[in-house]
């Protein structure tokens, strides 16, 4: 009698036999094995925060590391009212503690979600990496609901409204993710207001996954919740705006409507997690209750990731790419289509192989548009401008007045891996 070796086997569950490792979590490790073989290599594949946690936020952390005991399932109270009064603060909108549920990181929650809801899942694409998979893993229902460069990837209503015209009673959650992982765009608020006339006149659950809403450039953010208050859980979390990703931290808020979502979240994660991390929960709780350190922290990574964005946007526009302007966060989803025919003669004819050959030949690594749940023939991939020095950027950005824009020298000396990225893939497609 052997042992089976291969994921592939028969003796794995049938949803998840195959399954990979994550693209994002993959693409890290790939990257790390390519630096320790002497390859020079650009990180713009995981999405993780170049910033570091705020000192304030660090001190609470090492004050609090002698915690030591089990939490609340749901979450400490102290905590949960502070991610109350933030998201009253920040998005307007308001939630009882005892619908705030906190999790090892909202992705975490997000798949307590899928395990408890039985419904199916609607993905406007591109949709972040994990959303599908995980759905599947539980055995779900996800309907792809593609969206096009021309809206600059929102989801319109009249197409929201077709995909809930087949089956209109069927339980549904539809997750809006805003502003975009992978695009960086954002909503305006007459949009959202007309999803959420739909999502609420069919009874959809919206989850909107506004992670990155901190992260807003302009430093304000409209919450579709606000539109939808008894329809909506929002998510987020330290990760992005706090730049704690490996802290694993993860925030839902729900209306009273959907409490019986967070208490079968929270039996399901009694039997699992159990509850997440005390010293982090207690740090948690000064990051949620802000103060003018933590303004200014995130006023001087907005600035950083605006100019950024933007210089990286009109390089890639010289050079032919399509690219919607983000609102926000630290991704760009460009599109390669205006290159085909020169991509093609390089044998080049998805997403997977654009992204392939272009770290085999630049050392850039990105993510294919394929694991965004875009057609695999579509040439788009995602690049994550992280790679650089956040607490060197942010020091250099204090000293520099508001009206002295973040030119193209400033983002060569500070940000210079990226700039550098950016450099050598539009020389790689010139040279095709
Ligand atoms: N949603 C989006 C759009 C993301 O990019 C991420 C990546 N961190 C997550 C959710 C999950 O974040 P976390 O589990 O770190 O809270
Ligand atoms: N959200 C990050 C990304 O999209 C990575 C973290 C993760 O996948 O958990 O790259």
């Amino acid at each position: 009698m052997s042992y089976p070796h291969d994921h592939t086997t028969a003796l794995l569950s049938p949803t998840v036999r195959g399954l990979e490792p994550s693209p994002t979590v993959a693409t890290n490790e790939r990257c790390e094995q390519l630096r320790a073989e002497g390859r020079e290599i650009f990180k713009l594949g995981l999405g993780q925060s170049p910033f570091p946690v705020p000192p304030s936020v660090v001190e609470a952390l090492r004050a609090h590391a002698h915690r030591r005991e089990y939490m609340a399932v749901k979450g400490l109270w102290a905590l949960r009212e502070e991610v109350s009064a933030h998201h009253r603060r920040r998005l307007g909108i308001s939630v009882h503690p005892d619908h705030v549920l906190i999790g090892p990181g909202s992705k975490e929650l997000m798949f307590l979600l899928q395990v408890v809801f039985a419904g199916e899942l609607l993905l406007p694409t591109p949709a972040w990496v994990s959303y599908e998979p995980q759905a599947r893993i539980v055995g779900r229902g996800v309907r792809l609901l593609q969206t096009r460069i021309e809206d600059e990837y929102r989801l319109l209503p009249e197409d929201f409204e077709r995909a809930l015209a087949r089956d209109p009673q069927r339980p549904r959650v539809l997750i809006l993710n805003d502003p975009s992982n992978p695009t960086g765009v954002s909503y305006d608020d007459d949009h959202l207001a007309r999803l959420a006339e739909i999502a609420g006149r069919h009874g959809v659950i919206l989850l909107a996954d506004e992670i990155y809403s901190d992260l807003r450039f302009t430093g304000e953010h409209r919450s579709i919740a606000r539109h939808l208050p008894q329809g909506t859980i929002v998510s987020g979390g330290l990760s992005k705006w706090c730049g704690a990703g490996g802290w694993r931290l993860g925030t839902f808020a729900a209306p009273p409507s959907l409490g019986w979502l967070i208490e079968a979240m929270a039996a399901v994660a009694s039997e699992t997690f159990t509850s997440t991390s005390a010293p982090i929960q207690m740090a948690a709780i000064r990051a949620f209750q802000g103060g003018t350190d933590l303004e200014l922290y995130l006023r001087d990574a907005r600035r950083i990731l605006a100019a950024l964005g933007g210089w990286i946007t009109a390089r890639l526009r010289r050079a032919d790419l399509r690219v919607c302007e983000a609102a926000g966060g630290f991704y760009l989803f460009p599109d390669f289509s205006a290159h085909a025919a020169a991509l093609a003669a390089r044998g080049i004819h998805s997403s997977d192989a654009l992204c392939r050959q272009l770290l085999e030949d630049t050392g850039v690594a990105t993510l294919p548009g394929s694991v965004f749940g875009r057609p695999p023939e579509e040439l788009t991939l995602r690049l994550a401008f992280v790679d650089f020095d956040g607490a060197r950027a942010l020091t250099a950005v204090e000293h520099r007045p508001q009206a002295e824009p973040l030119d193209d020298a400033w983002l060569t000396e500070h940000c210079g891996a990226v700039v550098a990225a950016i450099e050598r893939l539009t020389r790689w497609l010139a040279a095709g």
